[in-house]
Formats: C-alpha cells, structure tokens, sequence
C-alpha cells in the first residue's frame, strides 16, 4: 500500500528558478516508475520533494493515501540511493548492510540472516567480510543498494545509481535491480537520463522536459505512440527525422502533407484524417524513425516515394545509415516555454505571489486564426532536411546516387507546432 501521488506539484528554488511545474504522477503500489530526462529538467528535484529533502513549493504530495508535504523525511518510510552510493569506509560490508536493522534495534540473528539474504541477492555475498575501499564500483552500489533495501522501506528511490559505472557492469546492474525491485515488489521511482536504461527497465516511464511532464506511458507506449515531439525524438536511439509540412485539403477530396518538394495524401478513412483536417492551411512537424523509411529496390512499393540524393554514408558496424537529401524542410523539437518567476522580497508573501506572478504569465495567448488567402508556404524560409534512413547490413547506396525511399504511413508521426500530437495518444 504504498502508492505515491504527485498532484499539481510546483518547486521554486530561492532566487526564482521554476525547476517543476505543476507536475501530476502516480507510481502504483509495487510500481517500477523510471523519471527520464535530459540534465537540469528537474528529475532530482522531483525525487528529493518525495523524499523529503526539498520542500514542495505548491501542490500535494501524497504517499500511501496521506498528504506528506510536511512529513519529515526520516518518517516517510523512504530509502534512497544516490550516483555514489557512499558507504562508511571502516565498516566491513556486512557492518554496512547492517547498519539501518541495528539502529532499527534488530536482534543479531535476525540481522545476520537478513544481511546474508541480500548479499546472495545482489551477488555480493562472498564480499561480506572486506572493506569498501577494496570493492569495484559496481561492487559499492551493490552494498549501497542491500543497505537501502535491507530494513524493507514502503518506497525506493534511486537517483542515477548506475551513472559512475563503465557500460559492461550498468548493464549487468540494470537486470539485477529490476529483478531485485520485482522480487520486493517495493513501489521504486528511479532516475536517469539514459533512454535505454529507462526502455529496459521500467514498469511505466514519465518523461520530463524542462520541469514539465511531457509523457508517462509503459515503454511500449511511449516510444510507439510518444505524446509529444520532444518524447519521440528523446527515446530515438538514432537521430529521429523531423520535417515540416503544411496540411491541405484540395477539393475536401483528401489531406495533403506538403513538404514543398514532395506532397503525402492521406485518405479520409485514415483515423487521422479529421483531426489533421483541423489544421488545415497551418504547418505541422512530422517526425518519422529511420527505419520507417526503406530504399526502393526495384520491388512493389506500398507507400508514398521520396526522391533524393546521398549525401553521405554512415558504417555502424552492424548497419548501414544514409544522410538523403530530399529537398523537404526540418523542423526543430519545439521546447516548452522557459518560464522564470521573480524572486520573492522580503515580507513580500513568498510562494503565495510567485506563484500568481507566474500564473500570470503563463496565461496563453490565444493562437491568431490561419489566414485561407495566404497559408504558409516553404519558400526558402526553411532549413532543409537530410533524410536519415536504415540500410540494413549491406551498403547498397554511395554518395552523389540518386535514389528513392519509400515510406510505412503507419510509422508516420504527426505534431502541431508545439509539438504536442496532432492525434493524441490514449493511455
Ligand atoms: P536533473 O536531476 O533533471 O538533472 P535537477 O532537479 O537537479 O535536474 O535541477 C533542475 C533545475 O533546478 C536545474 O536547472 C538546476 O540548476 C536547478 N537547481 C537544482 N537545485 C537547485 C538549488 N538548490 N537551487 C537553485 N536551483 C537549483
């Protein structure tokens, strides 16, 4: 029964800095909820207002169906690891690992069983005996984590405890913790701004953009169907193509994505169809995975062909990737608005008025309608696109060829202008 509840939760840092805006999440009883981000967005912030460590500006943090805003943090029944699990240096593993049930008053036995437990877990048991300074890396955050984990707190949180370890042992430590934290069935909030990390080992993943909550989804959900522009490029593990195309509708006989050099027609009967038509006469960001576009060999064709010429080649060892200039115009990943809030004076009501001044100022402008005369055009205003494409295996292309790619309507990723979908994702 340890559920965490983040509602409308908002962090000011002294001097003005919105690090969180108004975030809403929830980790389920047992759940394995990973926060990914870039650095700064307020990932930490975040898991350390759970903890208790950092106060909560505005919002309701809810733990186990009680409102814990000021719960200090040694009665939140929380365990933390950190990057640098830091162990006491003169006790021996055992003496670390054992430390929480001591102070906690457990008898020896109990203690000594429960110690040899978690260390057979964690695959540190024949370590028991040797000081810190003597252990790898990964060996350390091991002890950190059975130290954490040992007295069965309601809730883990693990901020980035793979970061300082070599890509060998992060991935042998990623399989254990999952399966560790399945094993407890503790409800754990982990941290990390590596999108691999968090695909492989999260139950839900909630994606944060400059303090903002941009997706929360399974990792199918939201790399297949991400919410917003930021989410579908962050979770590429290759770069994500993003163009900009102006939607039309000739004659209502069907959607037209116009990218200048090459044209899409979508039919009505496509599910996207009528809400792509709201946007009719306005520019749209379409982004599209490398492996939704595949060379045209001479085989039948079943989508829309792009024309265009090699740039250059990329050898990736197990792949090839091509760089195609098609002539279409990219498109940037549109960022959330970067909101500031004046410090607080002296006397002056503290949160209370920074947050109304920041209100104040994020209240939106209402969009100025399209104009049907003269929509935008792509007239030399626009950077233009290489398309990045997946060759497979064999290098097929070489620079200077004119080819053709083709492309799955299914892998199609429509935004609006501020990057949320144009059909949005149901969770
Ligand atoms: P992340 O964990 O995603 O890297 P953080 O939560 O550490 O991000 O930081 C979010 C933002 O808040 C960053 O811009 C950071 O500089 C700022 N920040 C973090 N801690 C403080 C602090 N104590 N005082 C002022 N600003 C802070």
């Amino acid at each position: 029964m340890s559920t965490v509840v983040l509602d409308n939760v908002t962090k000011i840092y002294p001097g003005g800095h919105l690090a969180v805006d108004r975030l809403s999440l929830r980790a389920g009883d047992g759940e394995l909820l990973v926060l990914l981000g870039p650095s700064g967005c307020g990932k930490s912030t975040l898991l350390r207002m759970i903890a208790g460590l950092e106060e909560i500006t505005s919002g309701e943090l809810r733990l186990g169906g009680r409102v814990a805003n000021d719960i200090p943090p040694r009665d939140r029944d929380v365990a933390m690891v950190f990057q640098s699990g830091a162990l006491y240096p003169h006790r021996s593993v055992r003496k670390n690992i054992a430390f929480p049930l001591e102070i906690a008053g457990h008898e020896p036995t109990g203690i000594r069983n429960r110690v040899g437990e978690m260390a057979r877990a964690l695959g540190i048991h024949e370590t028991l005996d040797r000081l810190p300074n003597t252990l790898s890396g990964g060996q350390r955050q091991r002890v950190a984590m059975g130290r954490a984990i040992v007295r069965e707190p309601s809730l883990f949180l693990m901020d980035e405890p793979l970061s300082n370890l070599d890509a060998g042992m992060r991935t042998e430590l990623r399989m254990e913790i999952a399966a560790l934290v399945r094993s407890l069935e503790v409800t754990t909030i982990y941290v990390t701004h590596d999108q691999v990390e968090a695909l492989t080992l999260a139950d839900r993943i909630a994606i944060m953009n400059n303090g903002t909550l941009q997706d929360v989804g399974t990792p199918t959900q939201v790399y297949n169907d991400p919410a917003t522009a930021f989410v579908a490029a962050f979770l590429s593990s290759q770069q994500l193509n993003l163009l900009s195309a102006v939607v039309r509708t000739p004659q209502n006989a069907h959607i037209e994505l116009d990218f200048g050099s090459h044209k899409i027609m979508i039919p009505w009967s496509d599910p996207r169809a009528y809400v792509l038509s709201q946007h009719h006469g306005r520019p749209i960001i379409v982004g599209i995975r490398p492996d939704g576009l595949q060379p045209v060999t001479g085989g039948p064709v079943h989508g829309p062909i792009f024309s265009g010429r090699v740039r250059t080649l990329e050898y990736h060892g197990h792949e090839w990737m091509a760089y195609v200039d098609a002539g279409m115009p990219a498109a940037a990943v549109p960022e959330p608005q970067q909101r500031f809030v004046r410090p607080a004076q002296n006397g002056s009501g503290g949160a209370g008025k920074q947050i109304r001044k920041l209100f104040s100022r994020l209240t939106p402008t209402p969009a100025a309608p399209p104009d049907p005369v003269s929509p935008p055009s792509h007239s030399g205003s626009h950077r233009r696109a290489d398309l990045f494409v997946r060759l497979g295996s064999r290098q097929m292309w070489s620079p200077g060829q004119d080819v053709q790619v083709t492309l799955d309507m299914s892998r199609l990723l429509l935004f609006g202008e501020d990057g949320q979908r144009v059909d949005p994702p149901k969770r």
